[in-house]
């Protein structure tokens, strides 16, 4: 067994961390209070090159190991979630199909530019009707000549409102259920397709939110992303365990902000004449916040090492979304506390580790659903 970060991946840390802080914290607290899309953020932060993270150096990407990506993952989040969630919607669910299954023509129009930041990518998954139930989807894709007619609408989309294309779920055949659905691409422009009403969401503040309109959209055969129709949730299956990590790693991201600032505010906060960090209750807590974060970090690195190294991780990365969500939103929790009554003024920063935490609950599958597929497969056929 090793434990140890490689020196590569010990150097990636400390360059990531310091080019956060430097472009993205200091603005964190803004991106929330707007929740406006933070162009300017985005345009410093995408020039790095970061959200080519996980593709290949040839396709302009960084071909990072599965422990890299999470160390990213972990920073972005810790300094602002809303703004995290669009750079890796960008960097992962927006893209990983184009990446995939698209033709040479749809990686140069669409793909290389969302890996260079020059045009943002999408994910659309969700319906009023449909959210971990996909059996549910009910936007319809009809063979049309050379192509699909798209019809339905989407709701809880990341980016949604300023997406320059997106890959949509849709069933070909609604009376196969999950066995009837497929991914299409629908870029901007394309006549039909809208943005609809934009959501203002408790937290996760700055990515922008909202829903997706299809109004008869057509696409031609070429963006049916997938080799073999009916297959579109074997194909979300072969990335779910990656997404489930990834969203423990911004759980424990928020959790280390909070962490953060609960130190820093412990230490310099009197009360009966000493700093609150030399009462005991106060120490408990942070042997407490720390011992949980360092085992859902333990955890959630073991399931990318697995992923990593091409092994059976599908337990251990929902376990490790669900520790760390869980770990997340007691740290939360403990930051309100420590912070006394100045945890409930918006002015200061507890209040949006509070509710980014909420966030984690959802994306990446929740965790009633999780627990279901980890029990069940445990216990195996009865
Ligand atoms: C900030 C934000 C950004 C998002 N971005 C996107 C995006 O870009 N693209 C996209 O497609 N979606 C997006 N979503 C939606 C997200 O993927 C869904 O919220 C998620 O899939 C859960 O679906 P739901 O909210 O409809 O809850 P539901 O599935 O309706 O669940 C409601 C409750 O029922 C429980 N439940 C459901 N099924 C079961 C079961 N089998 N057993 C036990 N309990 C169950 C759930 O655990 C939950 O407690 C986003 C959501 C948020 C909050």
């Amino acid at each position: 067994m090793d434990f140890m970060l490689t020196e590569e991946q010990e150097f990636f840390k400390k360059t990531v961390t310091d080019t956060i802080d430097r472009i993205v914290t200091p603005k964190a607290q803004e991106i929330d209070e707007k929740d406006e899309f933070p162009w300017d953020v985005w345009k410093e932060f995408t020039k790095l090159g970061y959200i080519g993270l996980r593709y290949p150096e040839e396709m302009g990407g960084m071909n990072a190991d599965k422990i890299m990506c999470m160390i990213f993952y972990e920073e972005i989040a810790r300094a602002s979630v809303g703004f995290a969630q669009s750079v890796i919607m960008n960097m992962l669910m927006g893209t990983y199909f184009l990446f995939r299954f698209g033709n040479d023509a749809i990686k140069k129009r669409c793909l290389y530019p969302a890996i260079r930041g020059e045009k943002i990518a999408t994910i659309c998954f969700t319906e009023d009707q449909s959210g971990s139930d996909l059996g549910a989807t009910r936007t319809t894709a009809v063979k049309d000549g050379s192509g699909w007619r798209i019809n339905g609408t989407k709701m809880w989309i990341t980016s949604g409102p300023i997406c320059d294309f997106c890959t949509v779920l849709a069933t070909t055949d609604p009376s196969k259920g999950l066995k009837g659905l497929n991914f299409f691409l629908v870029e901007e422009g394309t006549e039909g397709f809208s943005s609809g009403q934009t959501i203002n969401k408790l937290g996760c503040r700055g990515s922008v939110t909202g829903e997706l309109v299809f109004d008869n959209v057509w696409v031609p055969d070429e963006n049916l992303l997938g080799k073999e129709l009916g297959k579109g949730v074997v194909y979300v299956g072969d990335i779910l365990d990656e997404v489930r990590l990834m969203t423990g790693a911004m759980a424990l991201g928020i959790a280390k902000g909070a962490y953060n600032e609960a130190l820093e505010y412990s230490r310099k906060r009197i009360a009966f004449g000493q700093p609150i960090a030399k009462f005991q209750l106060i120490r408990e807590k942070f042997a407490e916040m720390d011992t949980l974060m360092n085992a859902a970090r333990m955890l959630l690195y073991y399931g990318s090492w697995l992923l990593e190294n091409k092994m059976d991780c599908r337990i251990i990365a929902a376990e490790a979304k669900i520790l760390a969500t869980e770990v997340c939103l007691k740290v939360v929790d403990e930051l309100t506390r420590i912070y006394g009554a100045n945890a409930f003024a918006y002015e200061y920063t507890p209040q949006r580790y509070f509710r980014d935490a909420r966030f984690l609950l959802y994306g990446g599958g929740t965790h009633e659903v999780l627990k279901d597929f980890i029990g069940r497969t445990l216990i195996g056929k009865l």
